[in-house]
């Protein structure tokens, strides 16, 4: 009798987690992440089919690229298809070559290592950091003094023998990663910095935007990203002849001309249509309201979850400013056995929530590939909750 007051007494962690989400987001159902279509986006996209420039030409696609370029600060923007091509283009243009080695972090979207091995290369996983999600510098420099030798070129992997070409930090649901000690580290071991700035477009490292801090960086237009062009990604880059190939390789590198076809390299036809980038202007006005929408529903989660016991809410690191892309939880290692049930009940109670991605060294295509300890990134997979995100739902 006693111990059935005593259990019935106690709050649940599930309970714990659905009643401080329903302060925030009232009853009924919330999905993990839509977009939101309030601004221009019909006129844009009516314009395209009206001029019937919804294809390759069309002058959505420059403003597109001006716009964000002008955004991030970046010197060049080049609208692509998706995000992985960028990343996949992004990665050749840096030198990544077959049989190379590409630092990666296995606590990310599937797409960081498929870009990796589109071009015949090898992802080599290392481990993330608890305090921003991203790729640990520190770690890393401990992995890096015991398996890469240096050589002309730059660095090998002493046990395989294989250049390692590229880190590829990505920023883990819009939080940036720690940068400064990445660029050291590939300074010192001759290694380009290839940015996975997907989830990231509104995010600050020290005052500057995410995306081109390396040689290279990409960012994803899905439609669960920050903005949406339906589909759709982006190189950047400060460097301009680096910009001007990613145009012409995504282009299917043909030489500009009224009707000769010559292709002078084997280029790629992944060029954004006008249709995409049209909504992507949309979507682009409307993104500072975006972001301040996603701070305030951050403020509001924090506050709610400040009084949930073993439970923390993902905050932007030091010197950071996030884009708040996706809402993270994140449980104490005590609870961590807790994190299903937490999961049931809160989508049950038609609140979507979602772990974390499988890590990547443990997916069959990458089991076989070289690897740090990844002790962090394994427990952080253990132990992280997106909960429902969607711009507006503050
Ligand atoms: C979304 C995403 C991508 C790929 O973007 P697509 O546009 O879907 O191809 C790459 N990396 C990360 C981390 C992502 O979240």
């Amino acid at each position: 009798m006693q111990q059935d007051v005593a259990t019935a007494m106690k709050t649940s962690l599930e309970q714990s987690v659905i009643q401080a989400l329903r302060s925030v987001l009232g009853d009924g159902s919330c999905v993990l992440h839509e977009p939101r279509f309030q601004g221009n986006e019909q006129a844009y996209v009516q314009e395209c089919i009206t001029s019937t420039f919804v294809s390759s030409v069309g002058r959505y696609v420059d403003r597109f690229e001006q716009e964000l370029a002008a955004f991030t600060g970046a010197r060049r923007a080049v609208a692509v298809v998706n995000g992985t091509a960028a990343l996949q283009v992004a990665l050749q243009l840096a030198g990544v070559q077959a049989g190379d080695e590409v630092i990666v972090p296995t606590l990310t979207f599937v797409a960081t290592a498929n870009a990796v091995h589109y071009l015949g290369a090898t992802p080599h996983f290392v481990d993330s950091a608890e305090d921003t999600l991203g790729m640990d510098p520190a770690a890393l420099k401990d992995w890096l003094k015991h398996v890469a030798e240096p050589t002309a070129a730059g660095s090998r992997n002493r046990h395989t023998g294989c250049p390692i070409r590229a880190i590829v930090p990505m920023h883990t649901f819009g939080h940036p990663c720690d940068l400064e000690g990445l660029l050291t580290i590939a300074h010192d071991y001759r290694l380009a910095l290839v940015e996975d700035a997907a989830e990231s477009l509104g995010s600050y490292y020290q005052g500057q935007h995410t995306g081109a801090f390396g040689e290279l960086g990409a960012l994803s237009f899905n439609g669960n990203k920050v903005i949406t062009t339906g589909g759709g990604g982006a190189i950047l880059t400060n460097d301009e002849r680096l910009a001007d190939h990613a145009k012409h390789l995504t282009t299917t590198a043909k030489q500009p001309h009224r009707w000769d076809y010559v292709h002078d390299e084997i280029g790629y036809n992944f060029r954004m249509p006008n249709l995409n980038a049209a909504l992507g202007c949309a979507q682009f006005e409307q993104l500072p309201s975006f972001l301040a929408s996603k701070r305030r529903l951050a403020e509001r989660y924090a506050e709610a979850f400040r009084g949930v016991e073993s439970v923390r809410l993902m905050r932007e690191p030091k010197d950071c400013r996030s884009n708040y892309w996706l809402q993270t939880l994140l449980l104490d290692e005590a609870v961590a056995d807790q994190r299903d049930a937490v999961l049931t009940a809160t989508n049950d109670a038609g609140l979507m929530t979602r772990p974390a991605w499988g890590l990547l060294h443990q997916l069959p295509p990458y089991q076989q590939c070289p690897r740090a300890p990844l002790s962090v990134a394994e427990s952080l997979a253990r132990r992280l909750i997106n909960i429902p995100s969607s711009a507006g739902l503050a």
